[in-house]
């Protein structure tokens, strides 16, 4: 595995895998990896990718400096991880290398409207604004045919997927399944900052989710019922939502058929997330 940090690394690194007729797919990460980020990588392997992952932990799409200051960084054991997973390039871009302007405002923003008002972007203001802008380098410096994103984050997925159809990236984007521990709870890197306690109460994320999957119903029902299971379980709600998959607009009663249920929570001061695929039942 090659270690890059430099952009004209990067991009030459990109490039000389695409002229050897190499299929490039990019997995984008803030490291502190685990299963759900194994995942991403071997579903590139499996399609033959020459794969490129990148950890870079984002300032732009942190609203909250405490969030920043706290998010796990492991960065020789990730270099470790990556390697036996078999990336081919993993790039370490620096902060200076990415944002030179940093913390003072980048002129140029990605903003995707509509569907990043709600759910996260209600609580985090600007966060898919530093998203968007961050995926859009990415993909210019890398320049991939595929880009594997996890449905952990579906409102991320669903962004970025509006993202490349507005600004016509010829990126494929793959949407991974979530991985979850044995008892449900859902990979992430801020799993580590839960206390024993707080790890049992974080349970009802997965719970609701799986609850509001369980049985159909009405839109209204289900979000009843995942807050009923988020507040049992003693997480401190942000939200219990269901919504139309690719616009992401909230469902009426009225409505049938496939949606995404996402809540979000606090617990121990973390937040988390989770997200289930739910069949309504009209009314
Ligand atoms: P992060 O490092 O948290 O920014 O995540 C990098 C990528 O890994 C994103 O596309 C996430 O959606 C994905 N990811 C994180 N956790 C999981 C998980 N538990 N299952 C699947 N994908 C995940």
């Amino acid at each position: 595995m090659e270690v890059v940090s430099d952009l004209d690394a990067w991009r030459h690194a990109a490039a000389a895998a695409r002229q050897r007729g190499r299929t490039v797919g990019l997995v984008p990460t803030m490291g502190a990896l685990h299963a759900g980020h194994d995942s991403l990588v071997r579903a590139a392997r499996d399609r033959g990718d020459y794969v490129i992952m990148t950890i870079f932990v984002n300032p732009r799409q942190f609203n909250d400096p405490a969030d920043l200051r706290a998010y796990p960084r492991t960065p020789e054991t990730d270099r470790a991880r990556a390697a036996a997973l078999g990336v081919d390039l993993l790039v370490e871009p620096s902060l200076e290398q990415m944002w030179p302007a940093y913390p003072a405002p980048v002129a140029t923003t990605v903003h995707v409207g509509g569907m990043t008002e709600h759910l996260e972007g209600a609580d985090r203001p600007g966060h898919f604004d530093g998203v968007a802008s961050v995926v859009a380098k990415l993909f210019a410096l890398t320049g991939p045919a595929r880009a594997y994103f996890g449905e952990k984050d579906f409102q991320q997925l669903a962004m970025v997927r509006q993202m490349v159809t507005d600004l016509g990236f010829a990126v494929e984007v793959v949407a991974c399944p979530i991985v979850r521990e044995e008892d449900g709870l859902a990979l992430s890197s801020r799993n580590v900052r839960l206390s024993g306690a707080g790890r049992q109460r974080a349970l009802g994320l997965s719970r609701a989710v799986a609850a509001a999957a369980a049985q159909p119903a009405t839109a209204s029902v289900l979000r009843q019922r995942m807050r009923g299971v988020l507040e049992a379980a003693g997480v401190e709600v942000a939200y219990a939502e269901v919504v139309d998959p690719v616009s992401l607009r909230p469902s009426r009663d009225t409505e049938s058929g496939r949606r995404r249920a996402l809540v979000a929570g606090r617990v121990d001061g973390v937040r988390l997330i989770d997200n289930a695929d739910v069949e309504l039942e009209g009314e």
